[in-house]
């Protein structure tokens, strides 16, 4: 079994302290993780601190060639990391690729940004007395990012920081989730074969309960970069400060079918919503609501299409899904389905587990809209399909949750689209296909408790830099 380091400074080091990475698939040990303490965590932001001033100065134009070389090397070694994916977190093989394809992308899209830090000039004889001025803005990189990421997409939430966060120039402290070293590890290493400054880029794997805190507090961080749970999200906030703080949290995404004549595309659409990588997705589709005139006809296609799913190994080619990211997930699942059946409503597909740590793709119908599976986050292959009688009743049930990060409709009237895109409470709104959509230069995240900022590469980019404002004047 490999025994990983931590890289700071520009150099690959040992710890006191390691734990053992598991297969969430079948409990096999990968590899042994180092447990970076607080004062590891005080070197790698000293270290990052160290050098802005050499990423600040870097030209642009070698930014981007970083970057380049990055996803280069990714596209060069896809089959070598979607493996890594597999194995760390049991995404099956074929979403894996999935992901390294937008990884790839993902850093493709930073490298072209880092050419576009423009500003903009100020018209200063708008205002009396300024006549004479010249006015323009500059964006400037920020100087250190604390980066912390979570395990569902562990290459592409994390190229979502630091493609970004290079592009504008800045320096990063790494923190990835526990389960999800591998692939950060990884990306680390492509960088510094880039040819990334020593000491831009630096990564502390361990306890988020344990070093969390300190990466937040540490005056010499200008900007939290978060994307994981609420509960972790309001703790970052309430502890940084006036740090900036960009927060990409959870949702339970609601998507509504209409009266449409494609029933069959919207099916197909919502099994992939709502079943890719066991639900584990931040805009996974939990909540559908289904116009009465097709509700009967979409169940019944939609049942016959989520009990066609491959259950298995995430390494088999053909395997569909996989286990959770832990086996507690799964019986905090069975509980919701309890308490929700208790209150009326009715497993019309799975609700089974299969061995420790896998839950059959499942779904439920007339779900009361004050039980878990409809006001919480599921983060699960679970689903609800309700019958609404309008897309006005639809738009009320989407709206009624805590969150806001995506919403769908498919709808064939682009009266009734126009109306759901102004009435959604949502970051997102996507016609005629799942909010589970997303590609990486959209502007992407969202409202109410789904977080606040936004990503999506230019708009990272923006929150990752500061507008300076420069006024000359000619002195005569
Ligand atoms: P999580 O438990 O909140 O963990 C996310 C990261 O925060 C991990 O690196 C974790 O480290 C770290 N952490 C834990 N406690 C911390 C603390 N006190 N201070 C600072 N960092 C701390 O989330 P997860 O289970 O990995 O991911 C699932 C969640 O992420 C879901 O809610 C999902 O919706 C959300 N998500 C949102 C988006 C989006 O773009 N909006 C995308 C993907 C996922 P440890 O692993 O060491 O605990």
């Amino acid at each position: 079994m490999t025994r990983k380091k931590l890289y700071i400074d520009g150099k690959w080091i040992e710890t006191k302290e390691y734990y053992k990475l598991r297969s969430p698939y079948n409990g096999q040990e990968i590899a042994e993780i180092p447990l970076a303490d607080e004062k590891l965590v005080d070197e790698a932001i000293a270290a990052a601190e160290r050098h802005k001033a050499v990423m600040r100065s870097l030209p642009a134009h070698e930014r981007s060639a970083i970057l380049t070389r990055v996803a280069n090397y990714l596209e060069a070694h896809m089959e070598e990391a979607a493996r890594i994916l597999a194995q760390e977190n049991a995404k099956p093989l074929k979403a894996a690729r999935a992901e390294i394809t937008r990884t790839i992308q993902t850093y493709r899209f930073s490298a072209e940004e880092a050419k576009r830090l423009y500003g903009e000039t100020i018209p200063m004889d708008a205002a009396k007395g300024a006549e004479q001025k010249l006015g323009f803005t500059v964006r400037e990189p920020l100087g250190v990012i604390a980066a912390i990421t979570p395990f569902n997409f562990p290459f592409n939430l994390v190229a979502h920081k630091l493609g970004p966060a290079f592009a504008a120039g800045n320096t990063v402290v790494l923190k990835p989730a526990s389960q999800t070293p591998l692939s950060a590890l990884y990306i680390v290493e492509v960088f510094e074969k880039a040819g990334l400054p020593p000491g831009a880029l630096n990564i502390v794997t361990g306890r988020g309960g344990v070093i969390g805190d300190r990466m937040v507090q540490d005056p010499r961080v200008k900007m939290v970069t978060f994307t994981g749970s609420l509960e972790v999200g309001l703790r970052i906030r309430q502890l940084a400060g006036l740090k900036r703080v960009t927060l990409e949290l959870g949702s339970n995404s609601p998507v509504i079918i209409d009266n449409i004549r494609n029933l069959d595309a919207a099916v197909e659409k919502c099994v992939t919503g709502a079943f890719a990588y066991a639900g584990q997705v931040c805009i996974s589709v939990q909540r559908i609501y289904v116009h009465e005139a097709v509700y009967d006809e979409f169940l019944q296609k939609f049942i016959a299409r989520a009990k066609a799913l491959k259950i298995g190994d995430p390494l088999d080619e053909d395997t569909d899904i996989s286990a959770l990211i832990s086996s507690g997930e799964v019986d905090r699942i069975e509980a919701w389905i309890k308490e929700a059946t208790e209150q009326g409503a009715r497993v019309a597909a799975g609700g089974e587990r299969i061995g420790e740590g896998i839950l059959a793709p499942t779904i439920l119908t007339d779900v009361p809209s004050h039980v878990s599976l409809c006001t919480m986050e599921a983060f699960a292959p679970i689903v609800m399909v309700n019958r609404v009688k309008s897309v006005d009743e639809a738009i009320r049930a989407a709206n009624d949750s805590q969150y806001g990060l995506q919403a769908g409709i498919f709808t064939d009237s682009i009266h009734t689209a126009i109306k759901a895109a102004r009435e959604l409470e949502s970051g997102g709104i996507i016609v005629n296909d799942v909010p589970t959509f997303r590609v990486d230069h959209m502007p992407y995240g969202g409202v109410k408790n789904s977080g606040i900022g936004k990503e999506g590469v230019k708009y990272s980019v923006e929150e990752m830099t500061e507008l300076k404002f420069v006024s000359f004047a000619a002195l005569e």
